[in-house]
């Protein structure tokens, strides 16, 4: 993919300023969505990305982990699997609790989302600390998929998440300095 598609993308991101508190630089991807040459530079840079590595499964970590999980799962020719907040999943679910900046969260899946044979594409829109990836993956790893590879549409890359996972293959299309 081009370098200047990617830039064209990264300059449809919005930054506002303390949200949702003070201090945080957030990154709008809403504002590249919306965009009709920025939505597709997007997907077919993922779908590059992705096309070659049998993927079976793409999760996708809510909210904004859908958007994008959805468009490549169904580009790839793999399921989509939502791993999500909880008590919002309807059958039998496993779960995981764990510490964010501000207090602490669960995320859920369904216990029979993802086989062995699987191979796993687990997606988020950004990479910050990596703490919801990371306890995401070790949800995904109690299954037992055959693969497990990460995607963020963006990085930050001055919080250093990536160290969270050195044995998977993780992937951005972009990222930002600052946290
Ligand atoms: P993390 O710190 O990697 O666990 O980030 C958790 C989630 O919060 C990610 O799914 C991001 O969507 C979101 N997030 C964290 N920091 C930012 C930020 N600066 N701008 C936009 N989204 C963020």
């Amino acid at each position: 993919m081009k370098k200047e598609k990617i830039e064209f993308v990264k300059s449809k991101v919005r930054n506002i300023p303390d949200f949702p508190v003070k201090g945080i630089q957030f990154k709008d991807l809403t504002t590249a969505f919306k965009d009709s040459e920025s939505l597709r530079i997007m997907c077919d840079a993922l779908t590059e990305l992705y096309k070659d590595k049998g993927i079976t499964k793409v999760v996708g970590i809510e909210a904004r982990g859908f958007i994008f999980g959805a468009i490549l799962a169904e580009r790839l020719g793999a399921g989509f699997v939502p791993l999500r907040k909880p008590g919002k999943l309807p059958a039998k679910t496993i779960k995981k609790t764990y510490t964010k900046e501000y207090g602490d969260d669960t995320i859920e899946i369904h216990e029979d989302a993802i086989s062995e044979n699987d191979v796993v594409l687990m997606h988020d829109d950004l990479l910050a600390t990596g703490g919801t990836m990371a306890a995401a993956l070790d949800l995904v790893r109690t299954m037992n998929p055959k693969e497990v590879y990460i995607n963020f549409i963006c990085e930050l890359v001055d919080l250093k998440g990536r160290a969270l996972f050195p044995d998977v293959e993780v992937t951005s299309l972009f990222d930002f300095e600052g946290e």
